[in-house]
């Protein structure tokens, strides 16, 4: 199909919101992106339509042909989606985003996009489990070269660049362990090799950090986690210069990778309320991280917003928003006389009445889950001990309930050890 629709953007008429008056991030966030069709409506409309027609014969060619931008199909582009994407790319002050089905499909995406056999790809040793799946188990079947390093230790990604180097890939806050990685440094080090770093951006989101801002190239989301927040619905984004975007886009318009409009809609309206969620989350977070921290049946809490985690600074600097560190963190439960530490840890999660026994985050109601038999099952366990993930680790994603309520519900495990 034409190749014309990469340049939609170029035609779009922002009618809510003149980007170019320097707006604030919270109104860009209400408002960015809007494109109002003649029927005047307030809310941004849901458009579900997978294809779109023309005036003539002649429109229609024209569409094909290079000689006009439109719509041609909503595997390419769509209103809804549209909209998403512009106001995304607006909090991340970034040229241009590209929606994709889910957080994996921005990340396949991405491979797809700035790898081919023979390159290296250099990632950080503590990511999402599906993200090491994929690039140990399809990245390395098209012969691209995957090695890990540890994600806090700058010397260590400078020592492990190598000729073929092609994408630095992070994330930070990282997941299962909150690990925050130096992006500025990180980026330097890229600049320097001529590589791209990517940073998936999905624990922190833009209203804690913006990583093109940093100096990263692209930035990752799964929207399915706090741009949606409240667990509805599947998406994934990538962000960067409008060159980046356009092999991106053209990886997800070509391979099927693109978002539904109406999961679109969900985020855009996600987007409005993002930075007070965010607010609200971390805050609680952080509540529930000292009563954590203070427990004595908990090793270690892995958060980076105790004052003792030897990455607290970077995160007060590399965070825009004031005490915030995220909401999802990893603590570690002590064996007792009768539970070894895996036993320990799933009964403190059985233990629980009110947080939910799942492996999503990023939702407004608090998630418990044990990733060494979850989310980090299918890694070898080599592949489990690289990324930290331990017997006695649970992970908590810290939700909107009242904070003295999530402490209650974790405290009543703990406390019966
Ligand atoms: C969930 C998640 C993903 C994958 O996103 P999906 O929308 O589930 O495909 C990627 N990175 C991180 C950090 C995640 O938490």
């Amino acid at each position: 199909m034409s190749q014309n629709t990469a340049n939609l953007d170029a035609n779009w008429r922002d009618d809510a919101l003149d980007l170019s008056l320097d707006y604030g991030m919270q109104t860009i966030a209400v408002r960015a992106g809007q494109h109002r069709t003649d029927e005047g409506e307030h809310a941004e409309p849901i458009f579900t339509t997978s294809s779109y027609v023309y005036e003539s014969a002649a429109d229609a060619a024209a569409h094909f042909d290079g000689g006009k931008t439109g719509n041609v199909y909503s595997r390419h582009t769509n209103p809804s989606v549209r909209t998403f994407e512009r106001r995304l790319a607006a909090l991340e002050n970034g040229e241009r985003a590209v929606a994709t089905a889910s957080g994996m499909g921005a990340i396949l995406t991405m491979c797809l996009a700035y790898l081919k056999a023979g390159d290296h790809l250099l990632a950080a040793n503590q990511l999402f489990g599906s993200s090491i799946g994929l690039f140990n188990n399809y990245m390395a079947k098209l012969g691209i070269e995957v090695s890990y390093v540890d994600c806090f230790d700058n010397d260590a990604w400078a020592n492990a660049v190598q000729p073929n180097t092609k994408v630095m890939y992070c994330e930070s806050p990282s997941n299962p362990l909150a690990q925050i990685c130096d992006i500025k440094a990180l980026s330097k080090i890229a600049r320097d090799n001529e590589i791209l770093l990517v940073v998936d951006n999905c624990f922190a989101t833009p209203a804690l950090q913006r990583p093109l801002e940093l100096g990263a190239d692209v930035v990752i989301h799964s929207a399915t986690k706090y741009l949606d927040g409240q667990g509805r619905v599947l998406g994934g984004a990538l962000v960067g210069s409008d060159a980046l975007m356009q092999e991106a886009f053209a990886v997800v318009r070509t391979g099927g990778i693109s978002m539904s409009p109406f999961n679109a809609w969900v985020f855009t309206k996600g987007l409005e309320t993002l930075k007070l969620r965010m607010q609200a989350h971390c805050h609680n977070a952080n509540q529930v991280a000292a009563f954590l921290d203070a427990h004595p049946q908990v090793s270690k809490v892995h958060f980076s917003g105790l004052t003792d985690h030897p990455a607290h600074a970077l995160a007060q600097a590399q965070h825009h928003l004031k005490d915030s560190y995220g909401a999802i963190m990893g603590f570690e439960v002590k064996a007792s006389a009768d539970k070894d530490e895996k036993a320990a840890a799933w009964h403190v999660i059985d233990n629980t009445r009110m947080i939910s026994i799942t492996n999503n985050l990023g939702d407004a109601k608090t998630t418990i889950t044990h990733p060494a038999t979850t989310t980090h099952f299918r890694l070898t366990p080599e592949a489990r001990a690289e990324a930290g993930v331990k017997d006695g680790l649970i992970r908590l994603s810290v939700g909107l309930e009242d904070a003295d309520d999530i402490i209650k519900d974790l405290a009543r495990g703990l406390d019966s050890l």
